[in-house]
């Protein structure tokens, strides 16, 4: 693929390049031969045709004009001389190398009758083999000489009529056609000749190298490394993926051991967590207990500052109590049981549980949908989620603000939006608060909120942030309007 690619870019290029050159080539010799050609068949068959009007001359001065027909054949066997023949002035031929045209009218002669000078045309012959053949009339003017005979006649008595084939034409552009292609051929052959070892050798090897060990990182194997193929650009691009390979496993190594120590950590808050879970489900016992003990203390005491040492420490063991609850509820979530249940009338339990009307409490304000169908699931377990985003608006609202809770349905879902005039959540922090222990509170647990999205997701719903970055912080829970498929 990759080799044909490169090849049917670069050869039908150089083969047009080099076809093109040869063609102007051969035509500009060409012309330029033809040129140096005619000139020396024009010399020749002027120099030719002298000979034979001088010999004519003398033949007709001896007054053997009898013997001029004979002699005419006899020089139009000579393989030069196409044709030759005496042409009167008004254009009747009195002898000629091919007896048939003898008496006959040449009409495109008569005009040369005017002329007093050699008359020559160059026509290409079109028979096979095509050849050039130079037409060259020649005068017999009337000299004193001649006067006994022709008295009566112009300045031309007749003129010879001689065609010279000029075979060099044909032959000199047959072989330099020939010459001129073929070596067009060769420099095709050389050029492709050294061009593919060469392409192959500098660039198509190396990129197959390439190539295969870039198939060798894809298949997970670092360790390879390709050699340099001595070519200035492919090297750079080698180097390049030498480097990048370096870079990737360097960076592997690092995901490897930052991979390997999350796995440690994860096993040890692992086990952390169950000695937790334990801890805090032996503590919860006798905690009650010790609560139980304190609220009948606090009950009979008559010490009014002793009973408010007394309530304290009541009201910390239930503070106690709630963080144990919420790490025992993390660490060993349990799955919600699935029931029926009326969503607003819990929004209105959650609401009334949360919203005591203390002084300085914000106040709560209901918008909800009269419409909802019945909900499904663990209304436990959506009244703690409420009830935790009832408790955080609260701690977040102004001093006598307001937090607005709203219902709805679409999409396939029952949500329930609390919002509070509070300062928000700013952006970096968007996600970070579903994280468990993260926690702004100097007496938070940083767990409500990633137990909440939890319990959401085991609903099939979810609980989300609606407005990251915002004052007055909007939190949205959604309930499947059908409840999950059971797993
Ligand atoms: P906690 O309430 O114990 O801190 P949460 O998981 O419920 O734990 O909340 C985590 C953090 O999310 C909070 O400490 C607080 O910084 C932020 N947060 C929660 N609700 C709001 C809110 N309504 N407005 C602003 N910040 C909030």
């Amino acid at each position: 693929m990759l080799t044909g690619s490169l090849f049917r870019r670069l050869i039908p290029p150089l083969v047009l390049v080099i076809a093109l050159l040869t063609v102007v080539v051969t035509f500009v010799g060409r012309s330029k031969m033809n040129d140096a050609l005619t000139d020396r068949a024009r010399r020749r068959a002027v120099a030719l045709s002298a000979v034979e009007r001088d010999g004519i001359l003398r033949l007709m001065r001896a007054g053997a004009h009898s013997d001029l027909q004979y002699v005419l054949e006899q020089i139009g066997r000579s393989p030069d001389i196409d044709v030759v023949r005496l042409v009167r002035p008004d254009g009747l031929v009195s002898s000629s190398s091919h007896p048939h045209e003898t008496g006959s009218l040449l009409p495109g002669h008569v005009v040369q009758a005017d002329g007093d000078g050699d008359l020559m045309r160059i026509t290409a012959r079109a028979e096979a083999p095509p050849s050039l053949v130079v037409h060259v009339v020649q005068p017999f003017r009337n000299t004193p000489e001649c006067q006994e005979c022709h008295r009566e006649q112009g300045p031309v008595i007749a003129w010879l009529d001689i065609d010279v084939d000029v075979n060099e034409h044909a032959i000199g552009f047959a072989t330099f056609t020939s010459l001129s292609a073929a070596l067009g051929g060769l420099y095709l052959l050389a050029a492709v000749g050294i061009l593919v070892p060469g392409l192959r050798r500098a660039a198509l090897s190396p990129l197959k190298r390439l190539t295969d060990a870039m198939g060798l990182v894809r298949d997970g194997d670092l360790a390879v490394s390709v050699a340099p193929a001595g070519t200035r650009e492919i090297d750079t691009v080698v180097s390049g993926f030498n480097r990048m390979v370096g870079d990737l496993k360097q960076a592997r190594a690092v995901e490897e051991e930052a991979r390997r120590n999350q796995m440690e950590r994860v096993e040890q808050l692992a086990v952390v967590g169950e000695l937790a879970a334990g801890l805090a489900h032996e503590v919860r016992n006798p905690l009650s207990g010790v609560k139980a003990v304190l609220d009948v203390l606090t009950r009979e005491c008559e010490d009014e500052s002793r009973k408010r040492v007394l309530k304290d420490a009541s009201g910390e063991l239930v503070r106690i109590d709630q963080i144990l609850k919420e790490l025992l509820q993390f660490a060993r979530p349990k799955p919600p049981a699935i029931q029926p249940f009326g969503f607003n009338d819990l929004v209105r339990d959650a609401v009334a549980l949360s919203f005591t009307g203390g002084v300085g409490q914000p106040r709560a304000r209901c918008d909800l949908d009269e419409t909802l169908p019945t909900a499904m699931g663990d209304a436990g377990q959506i009244r703690q989620v409420l009830v935790n985003l009832l408790i955080n608006a609260q701690h977040a609202a102004m001093r006598g603000g307001e937090v607005v809770v709203s219902s709805g349905q679409g999409d396939g879902y029952i949500w329930c939006r609390v919002q509070d005039d509070g300062p928000g959540v700013p952006i970096d922090r968007a996600e970070t608060i579903f994280k468990p222990f993260f926690t702004s509170k100097s007496r938070g647990t940083g767990l409500g909120l990633s137990i909440s999205r939890r319990i959401m997701e085991m609903h099939g719903g979810r609980l989300v942030l609606d407005n990251p970055g915002m004052q007055a912080a909007s939190f949205t829970f959604m309930l499947p309007s059908a409840p999950p498929a059971a797993s």
